[in-house]
């Protein structure tokens, strides 16, 4: 059944499963290719659409790890990027020396990614690298190199898994179109 408010189903719950174990094995792979004793992964989840793939994603990458989060906001209550994205709540902990790995939600015009890539590189991570459940490539309006990408989606707004509308719809299972008129 499909809930209040949704069109169409992009991505089911099942989908979701096996791209996000798809992407934990990438990053794994990648990671473990190093030296095992040198890599100090940190994971860094941006706040609060990424919660949910986070807490999925960290369960596929089969390395030691650790977890902070960041909030930034850019979209307030609406569904168009103001392109003046904030720091809302910063890091607990220090990326110097790291290897940093953020977590994103959905990439869309880019700016945040790009926001969040410039402020940390200036903290001297020993690398960093970008991951996204969600990439609307059409969107584009930054150039960001994306480097772990789970599913390409035409530019429509879409909810559930962690993203919302109004910041309703963040339980859902699985992504789902709005519709229109609620917009
Ligand atoms: P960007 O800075 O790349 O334009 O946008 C990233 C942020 O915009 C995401 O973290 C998310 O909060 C919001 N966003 C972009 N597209 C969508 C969408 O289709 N649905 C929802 N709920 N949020 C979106």
């Amino acid at each position: 059944m499909v809930d209040r408010g949704i069109v169409r189903i992009l991505v089911t719950e099942e989908e979701i499963k096996r791209v996000v174990k798809r992407l934990g094995a990438e990053v794994t792979a990648f990671y473990g290719q190093r030296d095992k004793r040198d890599t100090d992964l940190l994971v860094i989840g941006l706040l609060r659409g990424s919660f949910v793939f986070m807490a999925d994603l960290v369960r596929e990458i089969k390395l030691p790890l650790t977890v902070d989060f960041m909030a930034l906001s850019s979209y307030g209550d609406g569904t168009t990027s103001s392109g003046d994205v904030k720091v809302v709540m910063d890091l607990d902990t220090s990326v110097e020396k790291r290897d940093v790995l953020i977590v994103e939600d959905i990439v869309d015009t880019g700016r945040t990614f790009s926001k969040v890539i410039r402020m940390l590189k200036n903290r001297n991570p020993r690398s960093l690298r970008v991951c996204t459940f969600l990439n609307k490539p059409e969107s584009r309006v930054v150039d960001v190199k994306v480097d772990f990408c789970g599913v390409d989606i035409p530019n429509e707004f879409v909810v559930g898994y962690g993203l919302d509308y109004a910041q309703e719809y963040r339980n859902l299972p699985y992504i789902g179109v709005l519709d229109q008129a609620l917009l």
